[in-house]
């Protein structure tokens, strides 16, 4: 295990849920943490709670579907601590429906924030991992990535994009010093189905996520992918609630 201390991590989707969690586990452990969301004072409250026990936090506001300001958080990370190690690409969405409901728009929101956030975190990524010789990108997929469940067609097409852009992605930064994990969560407690504005879908995942893991369980997946030596690239994780 090699340490995260003066390690820098940058997390999108950090206001809550899985994010949220990955900041304080990254943190404890002595990680620079630069934080993203578009909910400010969200981040706010997490980066004063972080620095009241000594953790080195940077906040800034992110819409990950906006390229430029996807550039400006890992620019921030650079500026700040000298460097990125890590961009934990974590931010989505999950408004489930059948297809026959045609809500086209949750299906535009799901692809922009979930697939081309993840790519933006990697345009913005790559170039100055490269110019490094060295960085780690964390793709938190699903579940969804591996099959697809009743009203979570859309949802699962853009986790199974998130697994083939990442795995491509390792293959083609092979011998550069960069690293890819996919980390898939099963359900876990978070805010992620107050997306939900069907009521079929709603009702079938009020039954679904009776069994939850708490989003510290992913967090620690996470470091544990960051903690490796440099030769180890952990290049997927399922973790589940047992049941
Ligand atoms: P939450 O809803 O709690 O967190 C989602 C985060 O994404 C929030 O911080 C939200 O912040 C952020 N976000 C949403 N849209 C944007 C945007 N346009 N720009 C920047 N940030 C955005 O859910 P989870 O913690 O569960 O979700 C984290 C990831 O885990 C997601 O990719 C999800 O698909 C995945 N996942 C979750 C599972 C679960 O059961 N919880 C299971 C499998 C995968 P804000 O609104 O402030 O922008």
């Amino acid at each position: 295990m090699t340490t995260l201390h003066g390690k820098t991590v940058m997390i999108t989707g950090a206001s809550s849920g899985i994010g949220e969690a990955t900041a304080r586990e990254l943190a404890s452990k002595g990680a620079n943490i630069i934080i993203g969301a578009r909910r400010l004072e969200k981040l706010e409250a997490l980066a004063s709670s972080l620095q009241e026990d000594g953790a080195s936090v940077a906040v800034q506001k992110l819409d990950v579907t906006d390229l430029d300001q996807m550039r400006a958080i890992v620019r921030l990370a650079v500026d700040r601590f000298g460097k990125v190690d890590a961009i934990v690409n974590n931010a989505g969405l999950m408004p489930l429906s059948p297809l026959a409901a045609l809500k086209i728009d949750e299906w535009n929101r799901m692809i922009d924030v979930n697939i081309r956030g993840v790519l933006h975190g990697i345009a913005a990524g790559l170039p100055i991992m490269k110019e490094q010789g060295f960085g780690h990108f964390i793709n938190v997929a699903s579940i969804g990535a591996y099959e697809v469940t009743p009203t979570a067609a859309v949802y699962c097409a853009t986790k199974y994009a998130v697994r083939a852009i990442s795995d491509g992605l390792r293959q083609e930064v092979t011998g550069q010093g960069i690293r890819v994990t996919l980390v898939s969560p099963g359900v876990t407690e978070s805010e992620l189905a107050e997306t939900i504005t069907d009521n079929e879908a709603k009702a079938l995942m009020k039954e679904y996520r009776r069994t939850a893991l708490p989003a510290s369980a992913i967090a620690r997946g996470i470091a544990y992918a960051l903690e490796q030596p440099e030769h180890v690239d952990v290049n997927e994780m399922v973790i589940r609630p047992r049941i």
